[in-house]
Order: structure tokens, then C-alpha cells, then sequence
């Protein structure tokens, strides 16, 4: 493995619920520092793809490579995998009987035996780099939509992965919360972290995104830049998508 392998290689990647087909022969490079944005319909296989990648979801066929280790081989230790990809997900999923600075260094003092008051101290600084270091004390429910994301997506920094996966993000927000989690999100991306990104706002894959990918039932039907995708993708029902949400 060296530095210029892709950090995650995913090949002729297969996954069945039953007899419907959630991915069909996948394949998606990402290097290291690239900002890749996936599109598509709803029920195209976004989440199932992303969730495969830290093995959330088991796959049916092909392989994937994270940073030279083998997903899905057991014989590599998966909670090692899982430490080196930060995952957001469209609903917060914070723990709410825990403070949000609780939150935030409940998983590197248990899984990383970080001592506490270093994971606090790296807690700190993720919230200040969010923009709440102010509600350290606070629980989630005393939070915002937008002010709960940001602090999930502190949250997983404090793992300090190689690479973040972020499903849909601001979906579940109200809009005037959304500019203020893509803000977080475009920091990030100019700080060099390797981004795989489930979101249809092309506002955010214009500013960082290197390659948007479209899928359509379970396949990768194109794949270009985001100005490819806004003048002329060539795939009809990725120009039929994109005309539905610009
Ligand atoms: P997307 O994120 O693009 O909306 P998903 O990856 O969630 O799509 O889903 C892809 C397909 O797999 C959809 O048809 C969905 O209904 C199906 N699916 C997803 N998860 C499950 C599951 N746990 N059991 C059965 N079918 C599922
Ligand atoms: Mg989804």
C-alpha cells in the first residue's frame, strides 16, 4: 500500500435484500483527500453503498477496500476499520442522557482509552471548531436540528477518522439550519479530510466536491464532475434527476 492508492477501493460490489438487488456491480475508487458527492433517487442504493463501506451492511459480492484492509475478510479487526471512518447520519443519533460534551468523549476514552481529560480537551476544540463550544454542558434536547448535526459531526472527528461518511446530512433540518451544517462540512473539506457525501444539495457539491456520482437501482450510472452533472450529464435519468431537484 502506498500513499497514492485510492484510501477506499470498492469492486463489482453486490447486495441483495431478498430478491431485490440494493447494489449491483459497484465499483468506486476514492483517493486520499478526494470529496466525493453521491446523488440519486431515493431507494437507488446510497445509504446501503455508504453503510457497506464500515460493514453496517454485509455484502453479497466483490470487495471492499478501506485504507488496504478487507471489510469484509474477519480475520481484520472491523472495530479498527470502523475508527478510521467517522459516519453522519440524517438523524442525529446523539445520546440523550448524555451532555454533549459527554457525547463527545464517551468513544475515545472507551474504544481509544484516551485519558479524560484529553478527550475533553480534544472535545473542546471540535465544539469550538463547530461553533457551540458554548452548549458543551448542554443535552441534545436542548439543541437545534442544525446545532444537534454539528455536534454529530464533532462527535465523530473526535475519533479523529482518515475519512468521513455523511448520508444525507441535512435532509431532516429545517432550512435555515442547513447552511450552517454545510459550513462545517465545506471546513472540513478544505482542511484535506477524504469525504464521501449522500446529499442533493449540488450548492455544496459545486463548492468541494471532486467527482459526483449518480445512482439509479443499485448501479453507478455516471460519474463526473459537478459541473459535468449542472451543464450535461450524459445519462438520461441523471438529467431527468438533476432537473428535478435544481
Ligand atoms: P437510498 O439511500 O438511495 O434511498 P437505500 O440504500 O436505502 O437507498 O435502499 C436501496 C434499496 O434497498 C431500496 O429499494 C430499499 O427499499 C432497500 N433496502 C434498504 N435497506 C433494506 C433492508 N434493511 N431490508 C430490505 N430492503 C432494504
Ligand atoms: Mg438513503
Amino acid at each position: 500500500m502506498t500513499a497514492t492508492d485510492p484510501i477506499i477501493r470498492i469492486q463489482g460490489v453486490h447486495k441483495n435484500y431478498g430478491a431485490l438487488r440494493a447494489l449491483d456491480n459497484v465499483s468506486l475508487d476514492v483517493a486520499r483527500g478526494e470529496k466525493v458527492v453521491i446523488i440519486g433517487p431515493s431507494g437507488s442504493g446510497k445509504s446501503t453503498l455508504l453503510r457497506s463501506m464500515n460493514r453496517l451492511e454485509t455484502i453479497d459480492g466483490g470487495s471492499i477496500i478501506v485504507d488496504g484492509l478487507d471489510v469484509n475478510d474477519r480475520s481484520n479487526n472491523i472495530n479498527a476499520i470502523r475508527q478510521e471512518l467517522g459516519m453522519v447520519f440524517q438523524s442525529f443519533n446523539l445520546f440523550p442522557h448524555k451532555t454533549v460534551l459527554e457525547n463527545l468523549t464517551m468513544a475515545p476514552m472507551r474504544l481509544k482509552r484516551v485519558p479524560k481529560h484529553e478527550a475533553e480537551q480534544t472535545a473542546m476544540e471540535l465544539l469550538t471548531k463547530v461553533g457551540i463550544p458554548n452548549k458543551a454542558g448542554v443535552y441534545p434536547a436542548m439543541l437545534s436540528g442544525g446545532q444537534q448535526q454539528r455536534v454529530a459531526i464533532a462527535r465523530a472527528l473526535a475519533m479523529k477518522p482518515k475519512i468521513m461518511l455523511f448520508d444525507e446530512p441535512t435532509s431532516a433540518l429545517d432550512p435555515e439550519m442547513i447552511g450552517e451544517v454545510l459550513d462545517v462540512m465545506v471546513t472540513l473539506a478544505r482542511e484535506g479530510m477524504t469525504m464521501v457525501v449522500v446529499t442533493h444539495e449540488m450548492g455544496f457539491a459545486r463548492e468541494v466536491a471532486d467527482r459526483v456520482v449518480f445512482m439509479d437501482a443499485g448501479r453507478i450510472l455516471e460519474i463526473g464532475t459537478p459541473e459535468h452533472f449542472f451543464q450535461s450529464p450524459t445519462n438520461e435519468r441523471a438529467q431527468l434527476f438533476m432537473k428535478q431537484i435544481l
